[in-house]
């Protein structure tokens, strides 16, 4: 599998599953791993039982009470989670600092010291200071066992049996290699899941940003964009393409008659007559109060009068019943034509011209003549 297959997995795992990073699931990744330390503690401490190492099977004792009351803790706690994760932590260095110093190097107590360095910086992203001062203390620690060179002569318990020896190392690094893999899944999936969330957020901006909220058409700042990109994409310096401005007859008329909200009505409706008859590779927007623009791509003026021929004709063979209200709509639409190296001011100019001239020859028709 390759890698970008399987983050593309791990995105769709966590845009689907939203509902599993909510706040309210927070707590039950500290439950697992506290539950993860418990059940470990309670290796540890029949370890130290059979092995006979008092203080350690006393200290666990202690542990496996700690991370039962932590456990607990975490999920009845409503806030506070972060005084767990300290406490937590100054246990895993206590406990790897008591063992090193009684039983040595060999069984290795001491990996988890290191271990815990990338952990806290982890769990306690948001916080400066704490795993900065948690992993001194553990570096600290290390570097003392080190230092202090503590051999066979100087710790009180020595084990000859190799077997032994490399168990107890291997019950440690996995231990401790479970922690860590623990620790970064579950920082893994919150960056996706904030990712996933900042990429719809953006989504929504974008939107809202380009969309006009009454008809959903483009706005005029997203529709100059997708103006540009028709030019940059034309075929070749003499591809052409149309641009056409309609524009509602005597709609301060249905305003004043019928209310604005009637009149936002037939706005929504116009939209949508556009938004279902642009032809392919067409946009349209609504440029200004009761004022839509379309263009073309890759067009004649002969496209642009059929395509406008098709809303003149359903407007006119409807009948807006809004209210009880009964009355027609008009268009009266202005086209132009472009290439690539006019300027789009030029040709939206021009339409708006043969726009004018319309409203001035009896409205409902579209003008395409200068
Ligand atoms: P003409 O045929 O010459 O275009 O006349 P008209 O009445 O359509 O044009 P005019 O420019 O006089 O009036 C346009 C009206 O559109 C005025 C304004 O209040 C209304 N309008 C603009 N935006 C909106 C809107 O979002 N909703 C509603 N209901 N009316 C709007
Ligand atoms: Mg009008
Ligand atoms: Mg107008």
């Amino acid at each position: 599998m390759s890698s970008s297959r399987s983050s593309e997995i791990v995105r769709n795992f966590v845009a689907n599953n939203q509902k599993l990073f909510s706040e309210y699931n927070v707590k039950y990744i500290y439950a697992i791993g506290l539950g993860v330390c418990l059940l470990a503690h309670a290796a540890y401490l029949i370890m130290f039982f059979i092995l006979h190492v008092n203080e350690m099977m006393y200290f666990n004792i202690f542990s496996v009470a700690f991370y039962l009351t932590m456990g607990i803790l975490s999920v009845t706690l409503r806030k506070g989670h972060v005084i767990l994760l300290y406490l937590t932590s100054a246990e895993v260095i206590i406990h790897a600092t008591l063992a090193t110093y009684l039983m040595g190097w060999e069984p290795d107590f001491g990996i988890l010291l290191l271990i815990i360095i990338p952990i806290l910086f982890l769990m306690l992203k948001e916080r400066l200071i704490e795993p900065y001062l948690f992993s001194a203390a553990s570096m600290g620690m290390f570097i003392w066992l080190r230092v202090r060179k503590i051999n066979n002569a100087e710790q009180k318990y020595v084990f000859s049996d190799n077997d032994l020896i490399n168990t107890l190392y291997i019950v440690n690094a996995v231990i401790g290699m479970i922690a860590l893999l623990y620790t970064l899944t579950v920082y893994l999936l919150n960056r996706v899941n904030m990712e996933c969330k900042l990429t719809a957020q953006s989504e929504e901006f974008k939107k809202a940003a380009s969309i006009d909220p009454l008809t959903q058409l483009f706005n005029r700042r997203a529709m100059n964009e997708k103006i540009r990109e028709i030019r940059r994409n034309s075929i070749t310096p003499r591809s052409r393409y149309v641009i056409g401005i309609g524009d509602i007859d005597n709609f301060k008329n249905i305003n004043d008659t019928y209310g604005h909200d009637t009149g936002d009505k037939v706005l929504v409706y116009v939209a949508n007559l556009f938004i279902s008859m642009i032809p392919d590779g067409g946009y349209a927007a609504r440029w200004g109060g009761e004022e839509f623009l379309f263009v073309l791509p890759e067009s004649q003026i002969v496209d642009g009068l059929d395509f406008t021929d098709q809303i003149h004709k359903s407007l006119r063979a409807h009948t807006f019943e809004i209210d009880d209200c009964l009355f027609g709509v008009t268009m009266t639409f202005g086209v132009s034509e472009g290439i690539p190296t006019d300027k789009i001011d030029t040709v939206i100019t021009h339409a708006d011209k043969r726009l004018y001239k319309g409203k001035n020859s009896g409205k409902n028709h579209t003008e395409y003549t200068d």
